[in-house]
């Protein structure tokens, strides 16, 4: 057992807990255990929204110069420390440095965009709405908000929320996953570095009770969610039900549809990066291949093809280009797919089941799968396998497609190939999905737009990041405003009417 403790992080510095619940965390490219994790009590997490609340007093109406001040010093530690940020993130998460390096350049977006907060924070004023009299609105901190986040994006995903929530002025308790907890310690510590006041940022580790806690806590204002469909949609019934604003983003089915039109190198590259970067644990990795028309016989050579070159390693091998799956049940549960899928009458074109990496034995590979005819009735086809498994469905029209990709539960990310613009505008403006790709497999928006998928991916009505973020970790208030002057005197018992 690992003697290695990431602690809860509380009024920056860490809070010290000799006992209770912990969870372990490990290495998933070899197995080994590489730190405790304490699961966070009622009372820890009360604890942590405590100095929060009391945080939140003077931070609220913190000057905009000395948030900006703190947002870009954090900004620059964390662009300095890229390299720790990704080693970490590849000693919990298993996915390659270079992959974990675009993690933390993602992420770094968004906080870059928070350093915005002076223009993204203003109100709005109209001078003489009635004579001589004024109105403008304020955009105002919530107080205490909380995040939960996944194992996928460790660093970025947190990125998502509390730059942004910080930046407007709110104070934070982020609950991460237990699976690799310690990036965002690091974070943490940065966040201290850069002058941020202690008790903005807090962490408390664990599980359902500390989300629990969290969902009911009267001082939390509001909710940021990201992982699973059926935990996001607790944490939005939760929540709401609380009174609490939440945005809850969930799971993803997303499709890329190849038009027999496109040019196929350029989509077998695009489905292969898309579907076995990071080992297919993206919200935004490509698991269903769609192909209309005679497209399936032109691009399942090209995959098979590429396939075959990939090199599956510890993530820390400069050489790999797919890493482990986060857990052994994780790893065994994709397996389990693969083999629902073989039973269910797909054709296994590659199997990644057996693979094994020399000198990794104890990891948790499982290297890139390919079915081709797989039909929508099929658990590989409605589930969300978040591993390294494409899925092809042939389907003879354009139309065809588009019904599919609408009759899925999911609508986080789609993507169309061809070459055709008119067939690519129709599809982007038809399709009944928060992100779309022309010719791009995985169109994650820029920090300047918002992220969020449709249906049963996202719960609430804001996306997270960009413009909806500002919206979402603020509230508005209109003040109109008039200075004593004899021609305003006089009892007036009507509705107030604008001269
Ligand atoms: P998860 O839903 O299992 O866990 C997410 C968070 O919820 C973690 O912090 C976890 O500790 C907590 N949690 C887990 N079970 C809980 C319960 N019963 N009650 C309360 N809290 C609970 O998700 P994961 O496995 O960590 O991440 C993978 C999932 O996240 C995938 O479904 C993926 O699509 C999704 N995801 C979505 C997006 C997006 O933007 N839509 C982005 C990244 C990941």
């Amino acid at each position: 057992m690992s003697t290695t403790v990431i602690p809860h992080w509380v009024n920056n510095e860490p809070l010290p807990r000799p006992s209770g619940r912990e969870g372990e965390v490990f290495n998933p490219a070899t197995g080994l255990a590489s730190g405790r994790v304490p699961f966070a009590s009622v009372q820890d997490v009360d604890l942590a929204v405590e100095a929060a609340r009391k945080a939140s007093q003077s931070w609220s109406t913190a000057s905009i110069a000395k948030r900006s001040k703190v947002l870009f010093a954090y900004r620059d530690l964390v662009d300095r420390n890229r390299d720790a940020i990704a080693r970490q993130l590849t000693l919990e998460h298993g996915k390659v440095l270079s992959d974990a390096h675009g993690e933390v350049q993602r992420g770094l977006e968004v906080i870059e965009y928070a350093c915005g907060l002076a223009e993204l924070t203003k109100g709005e004023f109209s001078e003489n709405v009635s004579t001589e009299v004024d109105s403008y609105s304020l955009r105002q901190p919530l107080g205490v908000v909380a995040g939960i986040t996944p194992f996928n994006f460790p660093a970025m995903v947190p990125m998502w929320m509390y730059p942004v929530a910080i930046a407007c002025g709110n104070t934070f308790v982020l609950k991460p996953s237990e699976k690799d907890p310690s990036v965002t310690n690091l974070c943490a510590e940065y966040l201290r570095q850069a002058g941020l006041p202690p008790g903005v940022f807090n962490v408390v580790h664990g599980d359902k009770v500390a989300v629990d806690r969290l969902l009911e806590h009267p001082d939390v204002a509001a909710v940021s969610f990201v992982g699973s469909t059926p935990i996001a949609r607790y944490i939005y019934e939760t929540g709401t039900r609380n009174h609490k604003r939440v945005q809850a983003l969930g799971g993803a089915k997303n499709h890329m549809v190849v038009l027999p039109d496109a040019d196929m190198d350029l989509a077998a590259d695009a489905a292969v990066s898309a579907a076995y970067g990071s080992a297919g644990e993206r919200c935004m990795a490509i698991s269903v291949l769609v192909c209309v028309g005679d497209a399936a016989d032109k691009l399942v050579p090209k995959i098979l093809e590429r396939i075959g070159k990939l090199k599956v390693g510890d993530g820390l091998d400069p050489a790999a280009e797919m890493g482990p799956l986060i857990t052994r049940e994780h790893r065994d549960k994709v397996a389990g797919y693969v083999s629902a899928g073989v039973d269910a009458g797909a054709a296994l074109l590659a199997d990644g089941r057996a693979l094994k990496v020399p000198g990794r034995e104890g990891g948790y590979f499982l290297g890139p799968t390919l079915f081709d005819r797989v039909t929508p009735e099929m658990s590989i086809y409605s589930d969300e396998i978040f591993g390294p498994v494409l899925s092809l469905v042939r389907v003879p029209g354009y139309e065809d497609a588009v019904r599919l990709v609408h009759a899925h539960r999911y609508a986080n990310g789609v993507a169309v190939f061809t070459n055709d613009g008119g067939a690519a505008r129709r599809f982007q403006s038809e399709i009944q999905v928060g992100m779309v790709g022309v010719n791009v497999p995985i169109p994650v928006p820029l920090a300047y737009y918002s992220f969020g998928g449709w249906k049963a991916s996202l719960f609430g009505d804001h996306h997270i990041y960009g413009r909806d973020g500002f919206r979402f970790y603020t509230r508005n208030k209109v003040v109109i405003t008039r200075w004593p002057d004899p021609k305003h005197r006089g009892v007036n018992l009507g509705f107030p009417q604008h001269r």
